[in-house]
């Protein structure tokens, strides 16, 4: 543990709700919910499901790729915790199954300015403490 009133980046915590998709993403297998009764993804996880309000959820594999959708360049953050990152990458994810996720896009500091929308991506693991694994997303060939 860090002292107090030293800097710290905020960590998600986990609910009954989303503690399987944190747990995914710690094994290095990130799942997704989906409807039974639409067939549709879901993301950020909840308790019904967003397009047709079914409470019949699941969670299944996803495959960790997808496209940037829009994303922005952070040269300024007002916690230090952040300083070391910056410049960084903050990019709004589509996933193949079609929802979209807000992370950062990494393997990109040396020339952040060559992102682009539609860039193909996958996701990364990375584990911030021995409990939280965030799920970020680096450039793919094709
Ligand atoms: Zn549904």
């Amino acid at each position: 543990m860090s002292g107090a009133g030293t800097p710290q980046k905020p960590l998600p915590v986990a609910d009954p709700v989303t503690r399987p998709f944190w747990e995914s993403v710690k094994r290095g297998a990130m799942e997704l919910q989906r409807c039974n009764a639409c067939g549709e993804f879901i993301f950020y996880p909840r308790g019904i499901c967003p397009h047709c309000l079914s409470d019949d959820l699941s969670w299944q594999p996803a495959r960790g790729t997808g496209a940037v959708h829009a994303f922005t360049i952070v040269h300024r953050h007002p916690n230090p915790a952040f300083g070391g990152d910056i410049p960084y990458v903050v990019a709004l994810i589509e996933l193949d199954e079609g929802v979209r996720m807000l992370s950062n896009l990494i393997g990109v500091a040396a020339d952040p300015a060559a992102v682009t929308v539609g860039m193909p991506v996958e996701v990364v693991y990375e584990a911030v403490t021995d409990e939280v694994t965030l799920p970020k997303w680096r450039p793919r060939a094709g």
